[in-house]
């Protein structure tokens, strides 16, 4: 190995181990001072008073409505039981019994001094459920209830306390213009079709991402603007703990970035071919399948179709958990639309796709018995261990070729690939009514507990090793540099200002949360205190 790339790994790995404070610049704090609350009057009358985007959905959002609640005696009891019941989601299968019990004695029962006054009348009826299956959406009744309550004369308070005005420092600070500034920057880690992808650092947090650049030359060239934009728009429109999540998007002289979930692990191309035999142990199979496919649920949840799902497109991160990622070819359906479309690669393009028909959601249950097939083999369906059919064969192969089964395969493997890859999509798995719940449900994952999968409570079955960069050796990365006689102008200006959002809210603020920045710096009053008067 070359020195070059030890060292640049070796500074990755230090500042990967160091997330979290110790990737803090040393400035940080003056980095993330709040604003003077009249700073913020003008976002004030901006800002759409929509309860659930500001309570619910924004993760800073949400604690501070909560903080102004508990220390509310009216509202301590509804914020207590809501808190209650998001820890009951989180709970294994054996323990949402008894814990499901406690919260209905504690705060559903009349009787009991916590009680809940509005959710009181769903006593009998959670109780029913809890008993016949205590996996079921138990307290959905509760949960409306509440938010419709909340949403009511609490929200409308809330709006004149200092808990919104910290809020809306928060949210100027979220606002802040991003620049390559904002981000220090470690070594090259791959290479893409418009430029290359570096892992970076927050500053002010310490927060490692990816960030994906688009080389405006090239975009310009290629004529790449669509595209980048729809890939950008798409990233920040999904929230799944299946799929890349978008942070940033910010431009520099030369380039477009998109500062992306940092998955350090390596993706699966890498893992089926180079790590031994290929092919990936049963169990991890399993997992990875079932990672994979609540993330299509989600993104065909948002009408979006992914239509590039391979091997090189699902990456790890540092537990060991798959994301789907590269919305490059992605695109949303209109309202009961089909699209129409060759786009993917061709080993894993579904039989319609080649044919040029119409489609919706079929081509990503293709991909994943095309993924399956593969982890579990250690080959693509459709083509031989370094053979490059024509691209005329290749469809041929994928359009008559009979599916062949070596002895790795099970009786579930086997069922759920034929499935997968029915070539009449009418007749596949996943495209029938119920679209993901049906492969879900198929006998191959019968191992998975899916409710708990999507909690994120499930512990990965192989972890990498946090030592280790798992992608190629910096200097056998192409460089890309600017084309040259390519110039950039007005148009082009438009078109980058569109692209050039800065944070995305729900990310920032999950990095604020997850690095502990929020909790250090949310305090009130002198020396941390609460001020005495909170009532005004
Ligand atoms: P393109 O759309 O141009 O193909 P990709 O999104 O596939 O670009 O990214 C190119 C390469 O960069 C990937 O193959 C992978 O090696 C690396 N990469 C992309 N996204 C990430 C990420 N979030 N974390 C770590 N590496 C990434
Ligand atoms: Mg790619
Ligand atoms: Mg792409």
């Amino acid at each position: 190995m070359d020195i070059d790339n030890m060292v640049q790994n070796s500074a990755l790995v230090r500042a990967r181990e160091g997330g979290g404070s110790k990737g803090r610049s040393w400035k940080w704090r003056e980095m993330l001072r709040f604003p003077h609350i009249s700073e913020c009057r003008e976002l004030a009358k901006t800002i759409e008073r929509d309860y659930y985007d500001l309570c619910v959905n924004q993760p800073i959002g949400k604690k501070m409505f909560q903080l102004y609640c508990v220390n509310r005696p009216e509202l301590h009891d509804h914020i207590m039981l809501m808190d209650a019941l998001e820890t009951f989601e989180t709970k294994t299968d054996k323990e949402r019994k008894s814990f499901g019990l406690s919260i209905i004695q504690r705060f559903i029962q009349s009787q009991s001094s916590q009680c809940v006054p509005s959710v009181a009348k769903y006593e009998q009826s959670c109780i029913k459920s809890l008993e016949l299956d205590p996996c079921d959406d138990v307290f959905h009744n509760c949960k409306e209830v509440l938010h419709e309550y909340l949403s009511q004369e609490p929200f409308t308070q809330y709006q004149f306390s200092m808990h919104f005005d910290r809020f809306l420092q928060w949210k100027k600070l979220e606002r802040r213009p991003v620049t390559k500034h904002t981000f220090r920057e470690y070594r090259l880690l791959g290479k893409g079709g418009f430029g290359e992808v570096w892992a970076c650092q927050v500053r002010a947090t310490g927060m490692m991402y990816a960030c994906k650049k688009l080389e405006k030359t090239h975009v310009k060239k290629w004529q790449g603007e669509h595209m980048a934009l729809n890939e950008k728009e798409l990233l920040e429109e999904v929230d799944s703990r299946f799929v890349v999540n978008l942070a940033y998007a910010y431009e520099t002289k030369h380039s477009l970035c998109m500062v992306l979930t940092m998955m350090s692990g390596g993706d699966l191309r890498f893992h089926i071919h180079n790590m031994g035999k290929p092919g990936l142990d049963m169990d991890r199979v399993y997992f990875y399948a079932a990672e994979v496919c609540c993330g299509l649920i989600h993104l065909h949840q948002k009408s979006i179709v992914y239509r590039d799902l391979k091997p090189e497109n699902i990456l790890l991160d540092d537990n060991g958990h798959i994301r789907i990622s590269d919305l490059g070819l992605a695109v949303k359906l209109d309202e009961g639309c089909l699209v129409q479309g060759r786009v993917g690669t061709l080993y894993y393009m579904a039989p319609e796709v080649i044919s040029k028909e119409n489609y919706d959601t079929s081509p990503d249950w293709w991909g994943l018995g095309c993924l399956i097939y593969e982890m579990i083999e250690g080959q693509s369906p459709f083509r031989g261990r370094g053979e490059r059919p024509k691209s005329s064969e290749m469809e041929k192969i994928i359009k008559s070729k009979k599916l062949e089964y070596s002895d790795r395969f099970s009786k579930e493997a086997i069922d759920i690939c034929n499935a997968l890859l029915m070539r009449d999509p009418k007749r596949r798995l996943g495209c029938q009514g119920s679209g993901g719940k049906e492969v879900k449900s198929h006998p191959f994952f019968r191992k998975i507990n899916f409710r708990m999968l999507e909690a994120g409570r499930v512990e990965a079955p192989f972890k990498p090793d946090p030592r280790l960069v798992y992608c190629d050796d910096v200097q056998d990365i192409d460089e890309f540099s600017a084309l040259k006689g390519i110039t950039l102008n007005q148009t082009d200006g438009e078109f980058y200002a569109k692209f050039s959002t800065g944070s995305v809210p729900r990310s920032w603020q999950n990095e604020l949360i997850d690095t502990g920045c929020f909790e250090e710096l949310n305090l009130f009053g002198p020396m941390g205190s609460r001020p005495p008067d909170l009532d005004w």
